[in-house]
């Protein structure tokens, strides 16, 4: 097996791309398909002060590197959940990563912020664990990256990830999910630009590029993680991938594609009806977020059916 541009031994084999690649050129291959994803949305510029949601994982440690090699000044952000057999490890990854790339890391803890542990959280919520863990790290990340003057944040999700949510969202259309699932947010009143930069390459892109790069990563999963259902629609992403390879990416940018008809004149605002939360003034959809829902029902307060604490 032939490298494509070296023409030296290929040790990798894309079948999205029906490409072989040594392991110097598949680097130089992902670099380029991260820059590409940076550069046609206009995610950031090199002046600008990126905020990155590290979980320990090799998604979020390899989006950290290949910023930091491309030369982007970025900040880590880990939240810890306190999930048993789990956290610690996710921790010490990201804060071992951190010292090795050189770069700084804010590390807030759970139990800091509620009164409840994640599962109890869920219980409150009647939601489950995944969507409040999700809740409350998205609440956490973008005050944080606001209070602080980020003026962009960052998240490792990939091709993978927002192919199954378009599925999903799709499915069930969604349209203020539809809205808001683009690789780049511009920012609002209390919210930093948003931006996905991993939006062209795949976990098994990310899975070689963490291995040659010697990235050492959490690999403890998480207890909670199996009864996700955007576990359901990757299931079926990865199948058509695997008969009809290039399906993941010919389905996102052709859905790109068609947003800036489906929503280009359109605020976000209308759509999901956003405003400011009047407990805390992050921007929500409801009467007022959920994360001030879950900190008034923790403290036993009443929610009103207008949404209003008592
Ligand atoms: Fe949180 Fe779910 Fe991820 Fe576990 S798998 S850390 S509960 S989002
Ligand atoms: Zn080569
Ligand atoms: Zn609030």
């Amino acid at each position: 097996m032939k490298c494509r541009v070296c023409k030296g031994e290929a040790t990798i084999k894309l079948e999205s791309y029906n490409t072989k690649l040594c392991e110097k050129h598949f680097l130089a291959f992902f670099e380029r398909r991260v820059r590409n994803g940076i550069a046609d949305f206009k995610m950031f510029g090199h002046e600008d002060k990126i905020l990155i949601a590290v979980s320990g994982g090799k998604d979020s440690l390899a989006l950290w590197d290949v910023l930091k090699n491309l030369g982007y000044n970025v900040t880590g952000y880990h939240l810890v959940i306190n999930i048993p057999d789990s956290s610690e490890d996710a921790l010490a990854r990201s804060r071992e990563f951190a010292d090795r790339i050189g770069s700084p890391l804010i590390v807030e803890n759970l139990s800091d912020l509620l009164d409840a542990d994640i599962k109890n959280a869920a219980h409150l919520m009647k939601r489950p664990v995944c969507s409040v863990c999700g809740m409350v790290k998205r609440y956490r990340f973008n005050r944080l990256a606001n209070e602080k003057g980020f003026t962009a944040v960052v998240t490792g999700h990939h091709l993978d990830d927002e192919s199954a949510a378009l599925l999903g969202n799709l499915l069930h259309w969604q349209e203020g999910y539809l809205a808001r699932q683009y690789p780049a947010l511009d920012a609002k009143p209390g919210m930093v630009k948003k931006a996905k930069p991993l939006i062209y390459v795949s976990k098994k892109e990310i899975e070689i590029y963490a291995q040659i790069k010697q990235i050492n990563f959490a690999s403890s999963s998480c207890p909670y993680a199996d009864g996700a259902t955007s576990l359901e629609y990757k299931a079926v992403v990865n199948q058509l991938e695997e008969k009809m390879p290039s399906t993941k990416i010919y389905f996102l940018k052709t859905f790109f594609k068609k947003y800036r008809q489906l929503f280009k004149d359109t605020q976000l605002e209308e759509i999901g009806e956003l405003h400011k939360c009047p407990e805390c003034g992050y921007l929500t959809a409801g009467p007022i977020c959920n994360f001030c829902q879950l900190k008034a029902k923790i403290a036993g307060r009443k929610i009103r059916v207008d949404g209003m604490i008592r």
